[in-house]
């Protein structure tokens, strides 16, 4: 009952790279930074277990940006003539790299953090990649002349990645799809498409995490101008509903998200956000155990899975650190609370 687990992403220690930033210089190079972060990777597995998370991650040690670890790996973008774009629908500006031709794997992208990881811990292990409209949304297109292409595109690569995690013994696969929250139309037309394409031919468990981002300024300002009820949950969830994907994670603790609205995840696992990461405030276990109350009054006991709003890796270490405690405590005490 309620295994926990978090949303990805956690904050990567000083000695491996700059703390505190979405996008931290790394603090080490060449053979040293590879062992930085394999020692970052075992820390935070070791960390999850000793705090009680139940699904465990690498904690996305081995990239500094969770949609450009995986870029970096594909050809046919040219990360040297970056161009500016606005990004989920000019919330930010950003210079990007532009698709300039036909895209394919280098290589393998995460092979040597999945196994370490898989190697590290005997509890299930999840692995996160950026989904495919939110890779679209944070790149230049000078190539496929249309949004659902280069998805399609970029899909069949995810897959391709996907199916050698599987093998190298990953239990769960979680692709981010944070911009299904701001182009919603898009999701009904192919962003569902685009995640079948990713999922093809897997039989492990498959995720989306759908959320309303970092605890950053632009996310905070961009909320606040959501007014009271955010529904854009709304509009996608049926779709997630009818689509073939195991488990949807959502933001709910402080967020404006109506409860109801989890109801329309009808068949799915719900990975709820009990553990704000807008906050430095640890929240006490109670609090966490009456989110779950309130999760449970439309999510079914045996599918719901306590989990963090959104990934931590901007936090501070001590921090995100009290805050798993703090999940699996109140999971816990869910657990007396709703036990028959
Ligand atoms: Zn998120």
């Amino acid at each position: 009952m309620f295994p926990t687990t978090v949303a990805g992403s956690l904050p990567k220690p000083g000695w491996l790279a700059e703390t505190t930033r979405l996008w931290p210089a790394w603090r080490q190079q060449g053979d040293a930074l590879a062992e930085a972060k394999r020692d970052a990777t075992v820390l935070w597995l070791k960390e999850q277990e000793q705090a009680g998370v139940d699904i465990v991650t690498d904690g996305e040690q081995s990239r500094q940006h969770f949609v450009h670890g995986f870029l970096e790996a594909v050809e046919g973008i040219d990360f040297e003539h970056k161009v500016k774009m606005g990004i989920r629908n000019d919330r930010y500006e950003a210079m990007v790299p532009q698709v300039t031709g036909p895209l394919r794997l280098k290589g393998r992208v995460h092979a040597s953090e999945a196994r370490i990881a898989r190697a590290y811990t005997t509890r299930k292990l999840k692995f996160t990649l950026p989904g495919p409209m939110t890779i679209v949304d944070t790149v230049a297109d000078a190539h496929y002349g249309s949004r659902a292409k280069l998805a399609m595109a970029f899909a069949e690569l995810l897959n391709q990645e996907a199916r050698a995690l599987q093998d190298d013994g990953v239990d769960v696969i979680q692709f981010d799809e944070p911009a299904f929250n701001v182009f919603m139309d898009d999701v009904k037309e192919w962003g569902i498409d685009a995640l079948h394409r990713a999922i093809e031919g897997l039989s492990c468990t498959t995720a989306v995490h759908i959320c309303y981002g970092y605890g950053i300024q632009a996310n905070i300002d961009w909320k606040a101008s959501l007014g009271s009820e955010w529904r854009q949950y709304e509009e996608i969830f049926p779709a997630l509903a009818a689509s073939r994907i195991d488990q949807v994670s959502i933001e709910c603790v402080h967020s404006q998200v109506p409860d109801r609205l989890m109801g329309l995840l009808e068949g799915k696992d719900v990975l709820v956000g009990v553990i704000d990461v807008a906050t430095d405030a640890v929240e006490p276990p109670e609090q966490v155990a009456d989110t779950i109350g309130r999760a449970l009054r439309y999510v079914p006991v045996n599918r719901l899975y306590p989990c963090t709003n959104c990934g931590m890796a901007p936090m501070r270490r001590d921090v995100a650190l009290a805050k798993l405690r703090a999940l699996a405590a109140g999971a816990a005490l869910a657990r007396e609370r709703h036990a028959r």
